[in-house]
């Protein structure tokens, strides 16, 4: 069973990325550099847009920062990176965008958190100059609340109202509540002011999945706009990933999120586009969206012996993630094609069956033969000390023959373009 039809949204339109509306569900990521360090943030979201974010975020948190923004959208144009860049403002938003209109203009949309917008009488008007600007600057915003700076103010009053009922709910059913309201009414407010519907993205991020689960589905329940979905703060690593997945799936199979992001903590030195990558493969293997050949491999286990096998399957993964750029380039659809590669008899021509195409490797003590299966049929079964190398030759026949070629005027889109690089 597939996920469910997505619910309907209103699409809102960010330079040529299209989220909601039933779009195709957009991966997008944010930056680490200082942006006013305009060589590192350009090599980064770079980095980030070959890995296939569809919009990369970067942080405008000062004056040298904004005066920063132009300098990297004209050198990203210049490289031939299209990406849309998202301004990310907290506090002083409405002076840095005022006060820098070539930063508004380089901006393909701006994240405005209400809860980090001014206190008390100074945050309605210094909400509406970051509308204002939007208007003139004819871009759209994302409402994004953060259960870390939740506008206090609505907080209290809610708890105060809860207190007062006959059977007060929960303090966590009334922060879910706050965050909701935060953003319900933050986006009411805009469209007083003239922002359309069609203008407006939201997102209420926390760092918990059940909560983020539960905000979602009332966010979800009372509106129709865009929503942009991630688990903020998901942490380092596996747990990380399983974090954000095991929250966003449940969500995404609901048809609840337009757009993702995978909030991971990259280790010391590690590398930002992993975040890139993790959306990814959650979304294909969800089956929502195809970026690359998906290959089964199965774990291994004291059938197999252990160096042959992972050697083996190693090779052939790295083949096809060297491969398809190219692939990519020449063939229509080659991103959805599926590959197994398995380890002994027991399950591996069974798998392999399944995929588009498979090769089912020896176990200890099974004769040193591998058979190759194609859309489901058995083919040939490889021998000797080339089994990897004649997978691969297989493999190179299988897309020219599976996948019809593009012409001309048919270049991939650049996440398929990029893939495996
Ligand atoms: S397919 Fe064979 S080698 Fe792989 S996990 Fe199953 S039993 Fe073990």
């Amino acid at each position: 069973m597939g996920p469910a039809r997505r619910r309907h949204s209103l699409a809102v339109r960010i330079g040529d990325v299209v989220v909601g509306g039933g779009a195709p569900i957009v991966v997008q990521s944010m930056t680490n550099t200082d942006t006013a360090d305009v060589a590192a943030t350009v090599a980064q979201v770079t980095a980030l847009a070959r890995a296939g974010s569809e919009l990369v975020r970067i942080t405008v948190d000062r004056e040298d920062a904004a005066r920063a923004v132009p300098h990297i959208r004209e050198r990203l144009d210049a490289d031939g990176v299209g990406v849309p860049l998202v301004g990310d403002f907290h506090y002083i938003g409405h002076k840095l965008l005022t006060q820098n209109p070539a930063c508004a203009e380089a901006l393909a949309k701006y994240r405005i958190n209400p809860g980090n917008v001014g206190f008390r009488e100074k945050k309605d008007r210094q909400f509406a100059t970051m509308i204002e600007v939007a208007l003139k600057y004819q871009r759209p915003v994302r409402i994004g609340v953060n259960w870390g700076s939740l506008d206090q103010e609505l907080l209290a009053q809610l708890m105060d109202a809860n207190a007062k009922r006959p059977t007060p709910v929960s303090a966590a059913e009334v922060m879910h509540e706050a965050l909701v309201q935060s953003a319900l009414g933050s986006a009411e407010r805009a469209e007083e002011l003239g922002m359309a519907g069609d203008r407006i993205i939201l997102s209420c991020k926390v760092s918990d999945v059940q909560a983020l689960i539960a905000v979602y589905s009332a966010l979800a329940a009372r509106c129709s706009y865009a929503l942009h979905l991630g688990l903020t703060e998901a942490g380092m690593g596996s747990k990380g990933i399983v974090a954000s997945t095991a929250g966003m799936a449940i969500l995404l199979q609901q048809g609840i999120g337009d757009t993702i992001r995978v909030s991971l903590t990259p280790e010391p030195g590690g590398d930002r586009t992993q975040e890139v990558l993790v959306a990814q493969q959650m979304l294909q293997v969800m089956g929502l969206r195809s970026f690359f050949p998906l290959v089964t491999a199965c774990p291994g286990c004291g059938r197999t012996t252990s160096t042959f096998f992972q050697q083996l399957a190693g090779e052939i993964q790295d083949y096809i993630r060297a491969r398809m750029p190219e692939w990519a380039r020449q063939y229509r659809g080659v991103e959805t094609m599926s590959v197994a590669v398995m380890g002994c008899i027991v399950n591996g021509p069974g798998e392999s069956k399944h995929a588009d195409i498979g090769i089912s490797l020896p176990g200890t003590g099974e004769e040193p033969a591998a058979p190759v299966f194609v859309d489901g049929k058995k083919t040939v079964t490889l021998r000797g000390n080339t089994i990897a190398e004649d997978f691969q030759a297989i493999l190179e026949g299988y897309v020219r023959a599976r996948y019809p070629a593009r012409d001309g005027d048919d270049a991939p889109p650049p996440r398929l373009a990029a893939a495996g690089e």
